[in-house]
Parts: structure tokens; C-alpha cells; sequence
């Protein structure tokens, strides 16, 4: 006898990277948040909230964050829901358009939760291989025909970019919902928005917890036309974002020349830790996002020696064992003084 649903039993739970305790001195560089500290602005709201502020239920819509999100992107505030955190926004497409017969699809290895929300709704999903280059395999995901198809642009952990044309073709030839996770917009050279206006099965989802510095806040959104977000809203929790981060989030969307200052100086890192690690042996797959995929199947040292050996010296990288990843490290790029040391580490190791 169990307390849970046969499915609940049989599924493992998705597993975030290490979060050490408070107060624990290491170099993270497993969870892909960024080094620099949130905008002053976003601080400056945060430090002047007001009792009343917290007295009363935020707004359901998070209506203060939707209008910032309009002038910082352009889209009108109707086209944007808001979330607690995008894995919100994945739960609520989930929840409201998959069930056993209505298959999830991608493209793997990706995003470990888009498994773990099909494992909870007990929806069956299609894992289409990406080819070792990590092109889209856009046919195969068409013949897969899932209600949801779910693509990361830039995905992760192989931090490459899907271009527009291609995931054009993919919303064109899908009878279901394409899912553009752009989590990694922010590093990347190109995005996939303008799509949510000519196609109605397109949403594009977006994050504060990455280019904007506020993973602890828990803040995300999606944008897509009125009546896709429609259905989602009817299963979303009544008020899905609290007060502190509408109005924190939404200083913070505003001030972009802030997040894209910091933005360009995780770019130039991210070259300069890609040559360096290049050099020592690693192949490193060309990323658009703050982190980068490097294969050590060519060193001496097997990955998961290296990712244990660097946790020793109190650097964490994120070390994924499943097929295709066992023989690589996704290293999340921090501070100059962060990759240094990252880098003489490695250097170290395998001298
Ligand atoms: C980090 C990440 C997210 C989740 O972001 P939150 O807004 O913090 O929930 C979504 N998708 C991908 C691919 C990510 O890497």
C-alpha cells in the first residue's frame, strides 16, 4: 500500500544542483545563476517596501510586472503572464494541455524538469535525440506530434542556440503548442519573440533568474496571444507571484542597460574560458548562454574525477550522469576571478 499515485511512486523527482548551506565559501559554478548582484533599482524597491504592500493579496496577474515587461519587450501587457519563477509557467502548460494521449515532446538532452512535470501529470513523452552537433531535429520532432513540444533556445547544458527560421518551420508543421524556452536569452546573439505574433501555438518563455541576476526572487513569464494564455491562467494558482517580487521584478526589467552591462562581461568571459579550457584539451561546445558544455573524453581525467576533484578544492561545476553527458562538465561562467581560478584548477589536475 502507498499513500501515492502509481506515477508519483515510479518517478524519481527532478534534482537541482547543490545549494550549499549559507555561509559556505565556494566557487559555484553549477546552477547557472549569474556572479554580478541584481540592479541597484531592483534593491532600491526592495528596500522601500511598505507594510500595506504586504498587508493585501498581490495581484493575481502580477499587473505592475506585466506593464514593465510591455515597455521593456514591446508586447502588450495582455500577451504576458507571469510566474514564480518559468518553471511555473512550464507546470501551467503541462497542467492545462497534456494528459496520458496528449504527448510531450523535445529535443534531448535538455531541461531535466520538462521529464519530471510529464512524470507527475503521468503524460508519456517522446525524447528525440539531438544529432552530436546539437542542430534541431526539426523533422522528427514535427512527426513526433506532441500536444506540447518543448525546445530551450539557448538549450541547456549544450548552451547552443536554435535559430529563428527553424524553430519557424517547427511552429508552422506543429498541430500542439511550441514552448520556446528562452531562460538564456539574455547571452544570446538572437530570440525567438517575434514568432508569438504570427503563429497562435508559439509561447516564449522568459526569466529574471539568469540575465537579470534573481534566481532567489523567483520571478519569470511567458508570452504568447491572449487566448493560448487563457487556458493557462484557468490553472494557475490564484496569486502565483507574490508582491515583493512584482515589484522588485519589475524595477528590474526596467533597468536593462544594467543587465546588459553585466551580460556582456559573462560574453567576453565566457570566449576567454572557452579558449582556455580548449587549450587544455576539452572540446567546448559554441555557447550563446552564461554557461558552456565542455567534453574531457580526450583528457586523462575522466569528467566525473574532475567535477569531484574541483569540489574538493571547494569549486562546484555541474556533473550530469546520464548517457551523452557522463564524459562532460557544464561549467557556468562567473567572475573573472571565478574562471581564473576555475581555469588553474583544472590546469592543476590534470598537470
Ligand atoms: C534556469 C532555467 C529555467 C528556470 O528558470 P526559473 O525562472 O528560475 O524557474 C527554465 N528553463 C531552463 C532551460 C533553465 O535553465
Amino acid at each position: 500500500m502507498s499513500y501515492f499515485r502509481p506515477q508519483i511512486d515510479a518517478m524519481s523527482g527532478y534534482v537541482p544542483g547543490e545549494q550549499p548551506s549559507p555561509g559556505t565559501k565556494v566557487i559555484k559554478l553549477n546552477t547557472n545563476e549569474n556572479p554580478y548582484p541584481p540592479s541597484p533599482k531592483a534593491m532600491a524597491v526592495l528596500q522601500q517596501l511598505s507594510p500595506e504592500q504586504l498587508r493585501r493579496y498581490p495581484h493575481p496577474m502580477a499587473e505592475q510586472f506585466r506593464i514593465a515587461a510591455h515597455e521593456a519587450l514591446g508586447v502588450p501587457p495582455s500577451w504576458v503572464l507571469v510566474g514564480n519563477g518559468s518553471d511555473d509557467l512550464l507546470t501551467m502548460i503541462v497542467r492545462a494541455c497534456t494528459e496520458p494521449g496528449r504527448s510531450i515532446v523535445y529535443p534531448a538532452p535538455t531541461y531535466v524538469l520538462y521529464q519530471t512535470l510529464a512524470d507527475i501529470q503521468g503524460t508519456e513523452t517522446i525524447a528525440v535525440p539531438y544529432p552530436d552537433n546539437y542542430t534541431l531535429p526539426v523533422d522528427d520532432l514535427i512527426a513526433a506530434k506532441g500536444a506540447v513540444t518543448f525546445v530551450a533556445s539557448p538549450n541547456s547544458p549544450s548552451g547552443t542556440l536554435v535559430p529563428i527560421q527553424t524553430l519557424e518551420k517547427l511552429a508552422q508543421n506543429l498541430d500542439g503548442v511550441l514552448v520556446i524556452d528562452e531562460a538564456y536569452t539574455d547571452f544570446a546573439q538572437s530570440h525567438a519573440l517575434p514568432l508569438v505574433r504570427s503563429y497562435d501555438n508559439v509561447i516564449v518563455l522568459r526569466t529574471l533568474s539568469k540575465g537579470y541576476s534573481l534566481a532567489g526572487l523567483r520571478l519569470g513569464f511567458g508570452i504568447a496571444n491572449p487566448d493560448l494564455l487563457a487556458g493557462l491562467i484557468k490553472v494557475k494558482d490564484s496569486y502565483n507571484v507574490d508582491a515583493i517580487a512584482c515589484l522588485v521584478g519589475a524595477a528590474a526589467i526596467a533597468d536593462n542597460a544594467y543587465k546588459n552591462a553585466n551580460a556582456d562581461k559573462i560574453k567576453s568571459e565566457r570566449d576567454r574560458v572557452t579558449s582556455a579550457l580548449t587549450d587544455l584539451g576539452f572540446y567546448v561546445f559554441p555557447s550563446q548562454a552564461n554557461f558552456i558544455l565542455a567534453d574531457a573524453s580526450k583528457l586523462d581525467m575522466e569528467a566525473e574525477s574532475l567535477y569531484k576533484e574541483l569540489k574538493e578544492k571547494g569549486i562546484l561545476v555541474r556533473y550530469f550522469n546520464q548517457p551523452r553527458l557522463a564524459d562532460k562538465l557544464r561549467i557556468t561562467i562567473g567572475t573573472p576571478e571565478e574562471n581564473q581560478a576555475l581555469i588553474d584548477a583544472i590546469a592543476a589536475l590534470l598537470d
